[in-house]
């Protein structure tokens, strides 16, 4: 590599060093300083090192399925598999790892920078998106189902319905699944947020009552294994406004938070190189443990074919076209950038875990802020979840039909509705959305025990499912981009317009900005006064 022949943008965007004052390179593609003309070698290797990471994340999925289908035939053992399935496990572990710290101190960091009225303004666009995409994804998912007809039953289904029962979750009642979500919002208990969510279990009490004893079924409150994400996000956006108001005593603190994103995400720039080897071998040991692929896909092939269409028609049309109609710029332009994410999306089936990668995609390829990117991915990796809702509704649709219970208006409506406000409950983890499943099929009156068909075939299904729901965020963040970009002259946009942080604004401002500082330069009496905005914040 010759210095002449790469500029220094695209190794350091290589590397996932890129910063948002270098204009975001449009996949390899930007300008060439150089005066003379280069040789095509030359053009492919600036290419090939420009889009190094993108290359070898798509090759690790293709080469993954490969060497899964190769290593099949060699009949690996129990042991064996846990063995060769090592890499990947490490990928999903970092990533994991890295999620607690990013979360909270985006978030922390973001709330705290964020004038609170424009904060308030972002949230509600933000949280417009979701709900419209997240809606017409449940259409999508419905209209598949009565198009395509998967609960056609062939007698095949039955026969893998004997196959694993085990694993089905428990129905929860549809009050206590919502009250469930509200209370994980308020976590009693910060540090035990950060590995257990509440659920609510049932126990029977006997009931005395004149004539007769019954048995009442009495909710109790459970402490289950897994993140409660939602409470976390909670918080943190609670604790940076309220260190916003703090003013010059916040600051420290404030920092501190900023400090500690920015390491951390130096920690996902690390880790993304690593990621191509992960998914390959999460790709590959999927492959070589999945049982009889050919029964799956005859006896379930409709139901899969049902989910994986709706996906692609959400995830390449309707995503797309609404970023198109917005911003009238190329959403296929913005989907190229998030190439990594998406494969990563695929290889982890968790939206959880790609969210390290996503932030970096969208800020680096996408020129999405990182005030932005860090105040609404966390949110939406949680909250958002147009996949999960679209294969809901496919599957509640799938198991009426299995079941030969008709569905009228009421309840398709009913279903539309649930799955977008499950899909909310729905934890960015593998099979997040078939454990919210059980409300909307408690909702309609629909049996649950099907739910091990939905399970049979998740592997593949949560994987596509995975990739919307990122992929939802991301155009979320890049609409919201567009938004606070906008020309200043609406006063609708006002509020938004208080959050531009790369816009000179020499108008002074009434409320202490101390994020608005250069980094390292702060000076107390400077921030106690109105000061003019300066150009990148420290976040
Ligand atoms: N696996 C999905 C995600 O992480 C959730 C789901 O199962 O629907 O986004």
């Amino acid at each position: 590599m010759t210095e002449e022949n790469i500029s220094i943008e695209d190794v350091k965007a290589s590397n996932g060093e890129a910063h948002l004052d270098v204009p975001p390179h449009a996949n390899g593609l930007s300008e060439h300083r150089r005066s003379e003309p280069e040789s095509t070698a030359q053009k492919v290797k600036r290419f090939v090192l420009a889009n190094l990471l993108v290359i070898l994340t798509v090759s690790a999925v293709i080469v993954g399925v490969l060497i899964g289908l190769g290593v099949r035939n060699a009949g690996l053992s129990r042991t064996q598999i846990i063995y060769f399935g090592f890499p990947g496990e490490l990928l999903i572990r970092l990533l994991k790892m890295i999620i607690i710290p990013l979360v909270v101190c985006s978030l922390v960091s973001g709330a705290a920078s964020i004038d609170p009225k424009a904060l308030g303004k972002l949230g509600g666009w933000a949280m417009l998106f979701f709900l419209v995409t997240t809606l017409i994804a449940s259409a999508i998912g419905v209209i598949m189902a009565f198009i395509i007809h998967p609960g056609s039953s062939d007698g095949k289904m039955s026969q893998l319905n004997a196959q694993d029962d085990s694993s089905v979750p428990e129905a929860k009642d549809v009050i206590d699944s919502f009250l469930d979500l509200i209370r994980n919002i308020f976590p009693s208990n910060l540090v035990a947020a950060a590995f257990q969510s509440y659920a609510t279990g049932y126990k029977f009490v006997k009931n005395d009552t004149n004539s007769s004893v019954l048995l009442e079924k009495v909710p109790v409150g459970t402490d289950v294994d897994g993140m409660n994400i939602l409470g976390l996000i909670v918080f943190a956006m609670a604790f940076g406004v309220a260190l916003r108001k703090l003013g010059e005593e916040g600051v420290i603190l404030m920092k501190f938070f900023n400090s500690f994103n920015e390491a951390t995400m130096v920690l996902v720039s690390w880790i993304m190189w690593y990621a191509p080897l992960g998914i390959m071998f999460l790709v590959a040991a999927k492959i070589v443990e999945m049982e009889d692929v050919s029964l799956l896909f005859t006896s379930l092939g409709k139901y899969i074919a049902c989910c994986v269409i709706g996906h692609a028609i959400h995830g390449l049309l309707v995503l797309p076209l609404i970023y198109f109609i917005i911003t009238r710029k190329n959403p296929y332009t913005f989907l190229l950038g998030l190439v990594t994410a998406l494969a990563t999306a695929f290889g982890t089936s968790s939206s959880s875990a790609t969210l390290p990668l996503m932030m970096k995609c969208v800020e680096e390829n996408n020129g999405v802020s990182k005030h932005i990117s860090r105040f609404i991915l966390p949110i939406g990796a949680t909250v958002n979840m147009d996949g999960a809702a679209c294969f809901q509704c496919v599957a509640a649709v799938f198991i009426a039909q299995l079941n030969g219970i008709p569905l009228n208006f009421v309840q398709v409506i009913t279903i539309l509705v649930t799955a977008t406000a499950s899909s909310v409950g729905a934890a960015g983890i593998p099979a997040g959305g078939v454990l919210t499943l059980a409300i909307i099929l408690e909702s309609v009156g629909l049996p649950t025990n099907d739910l091990s068909l939905i399970l049979a075939v998740d592997w593949l299904v949560d994987r596509t499912c995975t990739v919307i729901n990122v992929e939802g965020d991301a155009y979320g963040a890049g609409l919201l981009q567009y938004l606070v970009d906008r020309h200043p002259n609406k006063n609708e946009e006002e509020e938004l317009d208080k959050i531009r942080v790369e816009e000179d604004d020499a108008t002074p401002k009434p409320e202490i900005r101390p994020l608005i500082e250069k980094q390292g330069n702060f000076e107390p009496e400077e921030a106690a006064g109105p000061k003019p905005c300066e150009k990148e914040s420290v976040m």
